[in-house]
């Protein structure tokens, strides 16, 4: 069906069909005219339809579920938390093909030969054909049975010559799952080129280790290059000698070569990745080794959380705090990482969110003792902590938003061999497009916000909707000129590259990795110190670290800082932390000058004091002063429409029949911070309460009432349990 069905529908058992079909068996059923693929999710006694509308399934798909009970759960307990329908979180689970009826299994062709075939061999037939005589020598000589794969090295033709040998009778064609691979037992155990584990991480090495066979949530806390990756290769190493498998999800972005690589090389054993870029091909071979059980280790971004990985034994959660892990744009929304945890309580495993910058959530169940929180302080061998400062932009005289004592800064560390990451939160040239005239601003058309120029393109673009145009030559109202305003990425680039001509920039934020550039190129131009300057956005702070950086600086803080959003702090503080955390090495501490209008502001002055810890010890304290999560459970009721005000009415409804609840504090309807985006007006209402169960109690009435409000045809809503989000 084109959207994910409310509710299950009952059917009948096939016809003739003796015992229950295991829940998570695909089958066919009529719907309508059509016949469609679904999947049973349970077996009722009864139903609400009457007798003689319960049509029969028309045939089974699967002859074991295809999920297996455990995922089943997860799913359904997932589904029943974010209020969303089962199908959605299946929809979720299954790559596409499985999903249009894909088998369960990789079948691969194999021909053998008969008996037939064995004695037209020996008497050196058939003599002319010489394609078909090589066909069957290939299989005599493979002992009588190929897969067609290797027989398609015979070149071009063979499968004639093969059709040919078939109708003699000298060969058949049968199809088999493929072999599996034998386990390499004896490099699941050996770590080569390891590096022995300093004392912290070998403590934490062993307190995860000693949990294995039962749930526990660690946190493993430590700054980029503190050895993270160590600890859960070591870890992984030692569920694998047990005969287990790991999954690991790791952020979006931070899915890169050089981890799966990392991996790869310590443990020799099968693994699957499963990520967004993949085509529907390889992520349903990706799904079927971790099924199979021949992936031992499934490493994946968000939807991996529901890979049927087989007797897992260990779940990594790197770089926890990312919010790549919560499903944003379509779908249900659901945090990845909250559902690893379930996951691994379910499979009575450890799991580890691993980070430099804990969320405040995580942190705040570490506090509760519910987590356990594992340091690992800079190694001895590492660089020590860089220095942080602050440039007050009140001060400075300015060069295209780059201060002098920031240019400054960047000469000196290039100068003496350095390398300069410069990271700017905000990619095209410039932020704004304006008539020096008459002060027009270029805005976009179906959105309440402005285009940004994008120069090497020669576009104005909305960051929104996606809406392009030309850059006008002079201002559409009055005719004069028109100049780009503020700094993009694109713009920072262009002034550094003129003004350290000799030293190569390279820059990277979305526009660069969607122009089709080697995203793996531009990492590696920094590691082997060819480039000497980076220029980017927030893709700079994952999953990488760069030694050869001496000095980061960070151009925007300012925007983080005042905020309606109470998550933007937390925000600002981890990417500076991360960001931080990219430059130095043990001969070289790095230095990293953060450019601001507010050196006063208080979070920065913590940052600089105390460093994250001290950071987020006061956003806690702020947080339950003012009663945000992580001390009280929200929910996001959102809505659009094309007409301005229905989705404000609509939202008003659904207020007036939530009528009074019992400690749940229900706040507007208010526009979006954004309210008018791609045409539609964006509006929400945000449930809050102390209490979990209060929360989920009223959702449950009250979700279902939604789609019966005056209205509801017309906007599109949805609704956001625990969400990352709340302008
Ligand atoms: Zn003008
Ligand atoms: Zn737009």
């Amino acid at each position: 069906v084109d959207r994910p069905l409310p509710a299950p529908l009952d059917y009948l058992p096939p016809a003739g069909h003796v015992g229950a079909i295991a829940a998570g068996s695909r089958v066919q059923v009529p719907f309508g005219r059509q016949q469609l693929i679904g999947m049973v999710v349970g077996h009722a006694a009864t139903s609400s339809l009457a007798a003689d509308k319960l049509k029969p399934i028309t045939s089974l798909l699967d002859t074991e579920p295809l999920l297996d009970a455990g995922l089943i759960e997860l799913l359904d307990r997932a589904a029943d938390y974010y209020h969303h329908p089962l199908a959605e979180l299946i929809d979720a689970a299954l790559p596409r093909r499985l999903r249009e009826g894909a088998p369960v299994e990789a079948l691969e062709e194999y021909l053998q030969l008969t008996a037939a075939g064995v004695a037209a061999v020996a008497a050196g037939e058939p003599r002319r054909a010489q394609r078909q005589r090589a066909v069957l020598t290939a299989l005599h000589a493979a002992g009588g049975d190929l897969p067609v794969t290797e027989l398609a090295a015979q070149g071009a033709g063979w499968r004639a010559a093969a059709t040919q040998l078939a109708r003699h009778g000298w060969l058949q064609s049968h199809w088999r799952t493929l072999a599996p691979v034998a386990n390499p037992e004896t490099a699941a155990g050996s770590v080569p080129l390891a590096p022995p584990p300093s004392p912290a991480q070998a403590l934490a090495i062993e307190a995860i280790d000693a949990a294995h066979g039962r749930f526990d949530c660690f946190v493993l806390q430590g700054l980029p290059g503190s050895g993270k990756t160590e600890v859960y290769l070591r870890c992984a190493a030692a569920a694998l000698a047990r005969g287990g498998a790991v999954l690991v999800l790791v952020p979006e972005i931070g899915l890169t070569p050089q981890l799966v690589g990392r991996f790869r090389d310590r443990l020799a054993v099968p693994i699957a990745v499963l990520h967004s870029g993949l085509s529907d091909a390889e992520r349903l071979t990706a799904w079927r080794e971790a099924r199979s059980g021949r992936a031992r280790i499934v490493i994946g971004t968000r939807s991996a959380v529901f890979a049927p990985v087989q007797n897992m034994q260990l779940l990594i959660v790197d770089e926890e705090h990312d919010s790549s892990f919560k499903q944003q744009e379509g779908g249900c929304p659901y945090s990845a990482r909250d559902l690893a945890v379930w996951r691994a309580q379910q499979q009575n495993a450890p799991v580890v969110l691993g980070s430099a910058t804990p969320s405040l959530e995580t942190l705040h169940n570490a506090d509760l003792e519910k987590y356990r929180l594992l340091q690992l302080p800079r190694r001895e061998d590492q660089a020590p902590p860089p220095t942080l400062a602050l440039i007050d932009l009140r001060t400075q005289a300015m060069r295209a938003g780059l201060s002098g004592a920031v240019l400054q800064g960047i000469e000196r560390h290039l100068g003496t061999d350095g390398q300069v990451l410069v990271y700017l939160n905000r990619r095209g040239y410039a932020p704004t497009f304006l008539c020096t005239s008459c002060g027009w601003i270029a805005p976009c058309g179906q959105c309440d916000a402005r285009l940004t120029v994008h120069q090497n393109a020669g576009q104005l673009r909305c960051h929104y909707c996606g809406h392009e145009q030309a850059l006008p030559a002079c201002c559409p109202r009055c005719g004069f000129a028109v100049k780009p305003v503020g700094q993009g990425t694109e713009r920072v680039a262009e002034t550094l590259r003129e003004l350290f001509p000799q030293h190569p920039l390279v820059r990277l934020d979305r526009d660069v990795a969607r122009s089709g550039a080697d995203v793996d190129a531009v990492f590696q131009a920094v590691l082997s110190g060819a480039a000497r300057i980076l220029v980017g956005t927030q893709m700079l702070t994952k999953g990488h670290h760069f030694p050869g950086v001496t000095l980061v600086v960070v151009l925007n803080a300012d925007q983080g800082l005042f905020s309606t959003d109470f998550r933007a702090a937390e925000r600002l503080a981890q990417t500076i932390v991360q960001v931080a955390g990219r430059a130095g090495r043990a001969a070289r501490p790095g230095e990293v000058l953060i450019q601001t209008d507010y050196p006063d502001h208080p979070l920065l002055q913590q940052l600089l004091a105390g460093g994250y810890a001290a950071f987020a010890a006061s956003a806690l304290a702020e947080r339950e002063a003012a009663s945000w999560p992580p001390f009280s459970k929200l929910a996001l009721l959102r809505a659009s429409s094309r007409a301005p005000h229905a989705a404000l009415d609509f939202l008003q409804a659904a207020r007036t029949a939530a009528g009074a609840p019992d400690a749940v504090r229900i706040l507007g309807p208010v526009a979006a911070t954004m309210a008018r985006r791609a045409g539609r007006y964006h509006a929400q209402l945000l449930l809050e309460s102390t209490g979990r169960g209060a929360l989920h109690r009223l959702l449950d009435q009250w979700r279902p009432l939604l789609g019966e409000l005056p209205g509801a045809r017309n906007v599109r809503f949805g609704l956001d349990v625990d969400p990352l989000d709340t302008q």
